[in-house]
């Protein structure tokens, strides 16, 4: 059984990003948690966000969501992000970390990727996975998610509070969501898939 940490900065950025991995993952029997920075997203309300996001993830299997529990004016301290990120990694000692690539127009996630990356010397494997925000993405590692497309699908369309949200006019989360699935199932051939660019990958042969 593996240790797997899902980190994102918003509630729903795991989901787009890793949602239909973690949930294969889980299925196959191991261990799950996710830590999330903020628990709003532009101005939203932080309870319904919150709620959503424990249903969501609860959809994914997750067993625990730790919260960044950072004032807002503090999410972008990197000496008060490090000690929460270090804090979660030291505790759980995963043996897989998701986090969101760096390469983002979303200086939030480019911090968070920093911080996280620095706090996972002894982690075995570590991937990051893309975002709305990304701008540049080499999709190296490929996950079929085919058969879980509709469990992703629905973990993302349950966050009702994201739905007024900036980032939500310019585009429809859960669409876009399928659309990108897509496009990386091509790349293996599926109907489909995730894709995330390796920081650290230890095979086992
Ligand atoms: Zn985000």
């Amino acid at each position: 059984m593996m240790k797997i940490l899902a980190i994102g900065q918003h509630p729903c950025d795991i989901e787009f990003g890793c949602g239909g991995t973690i949930f294969k993952y889980k299925l196959k029997g191991n261990h799950l948690e996710m830590l999330i920075i903020a628990d709003q997203c532009n101005n939203t309300d932080s309870d319904s966000l919150k709620k959503e996001q424990e249903y969501s993830a609860s959809l994914l299997g997750v067993k625990k969501i730790h919260w960044g529990e950072l004032p807002e004016t503090d999410s972008l301290k990197a000496n008060k992000l490090n000690t929460r990120v270090k804090k979660i990694i030291d505790d759980l000692s995963p043996d897989l970390i998701f986090v969101n690539t760096p390469s983002d127009t979303d200086y939030s996630h480019k911090l968070l990727a920093e911080i996280v990356l620095s706090n996972s010397r002894m982690v075995r494997n570590f991937l990051y996975y893309e975002t709305i925000t990304t701008i540049d993405f080499k999709p190296q590692v490929i996950v079929d998610i085919t058969s879980l497309i509709d469990d992703k699908y629905k973990a993302i369309k349950n966050f009702e509070s994201l739905k007024d949200t900036t980032e939500h006019h310019r585009c429809n989360l859960p669409e876009y969501s399928q659309s990108l699935g897509k496009i990386r199932g091509r790349l293996m051939n599926v109907q489909y898939a995730e894709a995330f660019e390796p920081h650290r990958l230890i095979i086992n042969l």
